[in-house]
C-alpha cells in the first residue's frame, strides 16, 4: 500500500471538505431590518428552511471531515485499512473508490 500517495489523497480531500465548510458558514446575512420591513411572511419562512439546509449540509461535511481525520490517524497509528468497527481488513475496492473509509460497508451500514 502506497502510504505517502494515501496521505496526499486524504490531506486533499480534507482540505477541499474545509473549503466548502468555509463557504457555507460565511454566507452573508441580510441585516434584521432588510428582512422584516417590506417582505412578505414567506420570505421568513423560505430564509429558515436555508439555514436548517445550510447546517444539515455544513453538519455532515463536518462528519466528513472527521473522517478523513480518523483515516489520517489511522495511517500513523499503522491501523489503516482496518475496520474501526470489528478489525477486520476493509476492502481493498472500497478503499479505492473512499480512500477516507474507517469502516468496513457492513460496519458502516449498521451505524446508519
Ligand atoms: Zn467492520
Amino acid at each position: 500500500m502506497d502510504e505517502a500517495r494515501i496521505r496526499k489523497l486524504l490531506e486533499a480531500h480534507r482540505r477541499e471538505l474545509a473549503e466548502e465548510l468555509g463557504r457555507l458558514t460565511e454566507v452573508p446575512r441580510d441585516p434584521p431590518a432588510a428582512v422584516s420591513f417590506g417582505k412578505r411572511i414567506g420570505d421568513g419562512t423560505t430564509e429558515a428552511v436555508e439555514r436548517i439546509a445550510t447546517t444539515a449540509a455544513a453538519r455532515s461535511l463536518w462528519a466528513k471531515a472527521q473522517e478523513v481525520d480518523r483515516a489520517l490517524a489511522k495511517l500513523a497509528e499503522r491501523t489503516y485499512g482496518i475496520c474501526d468497527g470489528c478489525g477486520k481488513p476493509i476492502p481493498h475496492a472500497r478503499l479505492e473508490a473512499m480512500p477516507w473509509a474507517v469502516l468496513c460497508v457492513a460496519c458502516s451500514a449498521a451505524k446508519r
